[in-house]
């Protein structure tokens, strides 16, 4: 077994050998410009491109022509949010999303408002999901796009999207949904799920980073967007620059695996974690963050009290990586903010400052969830020993329980 035992599979994941072997080829070998129309270098280019966009759709139940590869997730949620805002201003200026989005969804909210779109941010219930009727009451004729996530990155719960989608269309508004931690991991079919625009990333299931694509849809209705990124007219004018064809090719790949083994691996993971979970439960005061059941498999968010986060995240540095948040709202941890999806679910600062995430996967061992079970259930109680505010709430239980008993 190899320390640290890697726990944070929502931040990202390793590439799968099978990956990697189907892109080598494409760096030096088949290196070609896909763009390139004249010779047999860009045909081959072409050609490993339009299989792997046929290999996504086909996956996800679109069809080719609808995937526009980007650099990932975040450029995926600002050419869906910034695209649609751009192509439909005309008809309306307003927005509305839920409150514990990516942060690629809400600052582009947050740019959005700057330049004349109203956004409603719909709150979301004590396990993270967004309210419907809350949801169906803001929409307005000046409505154009709801965008709600279909998994949370950090506590994991999983949308109602299908409803979502359907109550979208029922309005006759468009429906994003950031698909980030789930593709791969959940059955996905856009089609079934009322999905307009789907923002996806291939590091989140054993592919490469830097590679993700968006989902829009081209018939029933037909979807435009505005290109964020001018220049060349690639990807069907919707997001210019040379392709990234080893990426591509990977990003396919790690789709293929995925969904092949989807029902195995997601069951043999869910059961470590469960494992996992029940045995840090069993810590005194220990809460479990996020739906109980409606919620990624491989994820755990759980708040030890009077343990902070950070010194638990030390406290283990040699043993198990984990993490108390995305990794996208570091910049928010460092200067001492509450993750905004804790505090939506209604979580105070302190316990908040007291919250991890565990993200298990593909590699996992059993060996593994038995090692970090011990060293994070030794460290949570050690610490939690040691801090004064435990000590003070020990103390005033014990003079109460025995004034009570007087
Ligand atoms: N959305 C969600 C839900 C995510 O988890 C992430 C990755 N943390 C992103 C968007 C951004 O993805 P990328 O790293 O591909 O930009």
């Amino acid at each position: 077994m190899r320390l640290p035992i890697y726990m944070d599979y929502n931040a990202t994941t390793p590439t799968d050998p099978q990956v990697i072997e189907a892109m080598m080829p494409f760096f030096n070998e088949h290196f070609g410009n896909a763009a390139s129309r004249q010779h047999e270098f860009g045909w081959i280019a072409e050609g490993a491109v339009e299989n792997s966009r046929k290999t996504i759709a086909k996956r996800i139940n679109a069809e080719a022509k609808e995937i526009v590869f980007t650099s990932g997730a975040t450029e995926s949620n600002n050419l869906a949010l910034k695209g649609i805002a751009e192509a439909y201003r005309s008809k309306g200026n307003h927005i509305i999303t839920g409150t514990t989005e990516h942060k690629s969804v809400l600052d582009v909210c947050s740019f959005l408002e700057r330049n004349g779109f109203r956004v409603s941010y719909i709150p979301v219930d004590e396990y993270g999901a967004v309210n419907l009727e809350q949801l169906r009451d803001a929409i307005t004729e000046h409505t154009i796009l709801a965008s709600v996530m279909m998994a949370n990155n950090e506590i994991g719960t999983l949308a109602s999207v299908a409803e979502i989608g359907r109550l979208c269309s029922e309005r006759g508004i468009l429906f994003h949904t950031d698909a980030t931690q789930c593709v791969g991991k959940i059955p996905t079919d856009v089609h079934a799920m009322n999905i307009h625009l789907m923002s996806m990333s291939a590091h989140k299931l054993y592919g490469p980073k830097g590679i993700g694509a968006l989902y829009v849809r081209s018939k029933n209705p037909r979807v435009k967007i505005i290109e964020q990124i001018a220049g060349g007219g690639h990807e069907n004018g919707m997001r210019s620059g040379t392709l990234n064809v080893p990426a591509i090719v990977g990003f396919a790949k790690a789709v293929e695996i995925a969904v092949q083994n989807m029902s195995d691996e997601s069951a043999r993971v869910a059961s470590l974690r469960d494992t996992l979970e029940h045995r840090l439960l069993a810590i005194e005061g220990t809460r479990r963050n996020g739906h109980p059941t409606k919620r990624l498999y491989n994820n755990i968010n759980i708040t030890f009290p009077n343990v902070p986060a950070d010194d638990l995240m030390m406290a283990l540095k040699q043993d198990v990586a984990i993490s108390s948040g995305s990794a996208c709202s570091s910049a928010d941890a460092a200067a001492g903010k509450m993750s905004h999806v804790l505090k939506a679910i209604g979580i105070e600062d302190q316990a908040g400052r007291c919250t991890v995430r565990i993200g298990i996967g593909r590699c996992t061992t059993e060996e593994e969830i038995e090692y970090a079970g011990k060293k994070i259930v030794e460290a949570a109680e050690r610490l939690r020993n040691a801090s004064p505010r435990h000590q003070i709430e020990n103390n005033s239980k014990h003079i109460t329980a025995s004034l009570t008993a007087h």
